[in-house]
């Protein structure tokens, strides 16, 4: 019991930030404040996600663009098959390619919320992520991540199709994955196993979600199961965003030194445009500023 929690770890990991892209003035600045103060601690990679229907291509595209030209980060551009045609999908690469972009991550994405049911392909367009990993690679050398799902997608029919599709995503020129979160350390160590028995070796980082909103994330889970410890962690605090993140930050901590004691050194967080839980999560890991750097 007098072992602390956090206290020995070397801080011997790697992390990447995942942000979105801001709709207005007072929250391009509040964007800009988070990557200035999440810079320090030498992101692999920050990602920029592109919303759901397609709807932020320009936004998103600016975005990455202006981390491009003032920040020396390496940025990731989403991109989704959601309302585009292959070749529309083309002139969206070639514009990241001239703007310096080497990096995206390559999805289906998902109808907008108000049309509904499920995705439905454009007539000349990509039926899955895997196609459209196919299609960027033939137009640049992008490096590609895509999307895994240690509980499954809520599309797929098992966790064994499900992993099927990873690897045809990999197969099709994707070198890394990143994970959609969870909560549950035994459902990625199972995923993790079950990946590694169908032949996947390229990375897969853990998509961390320090909670900032807890009814939001109930809503958000599909198929992410939430344990029973963390709805009464959360009981009393929805009123309360002082102690809620503060009791966040550690539970996303603790989460992560577990897959750290399981192996797992790389970590991309899901930031939602606000700098202190991921940073205070880092802390906690041991991980430090690199002097002299700065966005
Ligand atoms: P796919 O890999 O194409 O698969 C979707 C489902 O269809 C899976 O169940 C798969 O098994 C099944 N499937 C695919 N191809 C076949 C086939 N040939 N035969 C049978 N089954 C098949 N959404 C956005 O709109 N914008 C974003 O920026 C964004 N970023 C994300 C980042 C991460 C890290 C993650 C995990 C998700 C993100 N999403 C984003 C959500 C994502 O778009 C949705 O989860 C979407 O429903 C699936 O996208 P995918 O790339 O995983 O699809």
């Amino acid at each position: 019991l007098d072992q602390p929690l956090f206290g020995g770890l070397p801080g011997d990991i790697a992390v990447s930030f995942e942000f979105f892209p801001p709709k207005s003035e007072a929250m391009a600045a509040q964007l800009w404040e988070t990557v200035v103060t999440l810079a320090p601690l030498a992101p692999k990679f920050v990602s920029v996600t592109y919303g759901a229907g397609g709807t932020t291509r320009e936004r998103t595209h600016a975005t990455v663009a202006r981390l491009v030209k003032e920040t020396d980060l390496v940025p990731a551009a989403h991109l989704t098959c959601v309302a585009a045609s292959k070749a529309e999908i083309d002139e969206i690469a070639d514009q990241y390619w001239d703007a310096g972009v080497r990096h995206i991550v390559a999805l289906r994405g998902d109808p907008p919320p108000s049309d509904g049911g499920r995705f439905a392909p454009h007539p000349e367009g990509y039926r899955n992520a895997a196609e459209l990993v196919e299609g960027l690679k033939k137009r640049h050398d992008f490096e590609i991540s895509v999307a895994a799902y240690p509980e499954g997608h809520p599309d797929a029919v098992s966790l064994e199709a499900d992993l099927d599709n990873l690897k045809r995503k990999l197969d099709a020129g994707a070198t890394r994955a990143i994970s959609q979160f969870f909560f549950s350390t035994d459902a990625w160590f199972r995923f993790q196993d079950k990946a590694l028995a169908a032949g996947i070796t390229a990375p897969i980082l853990p998509g961390i979600m320090p909670v900032t909103n807890f009814a939001a994330i109930r809503r958000m889970s599909g198929n992410t199961e939430i344990p029973a410890w963390m709805e009464a962690m959360f009981e009393g605090l929805d009123e309360r965003p002082g102690p809620r993140g503060l009791v966040s930050a550690v539970m996303a901590a603790d989460l992560c030194r577990r897959l750290y004691a399981g192996g797992v050194r790389d970590f991309h967080f899901y930031t939602l445009n606000r700098a202190d839980l991921s940073y205070a999560t880092c802390h906690l890991l041991g991980l430090r500023p690199v002097t002299g750097k700065t966005a």
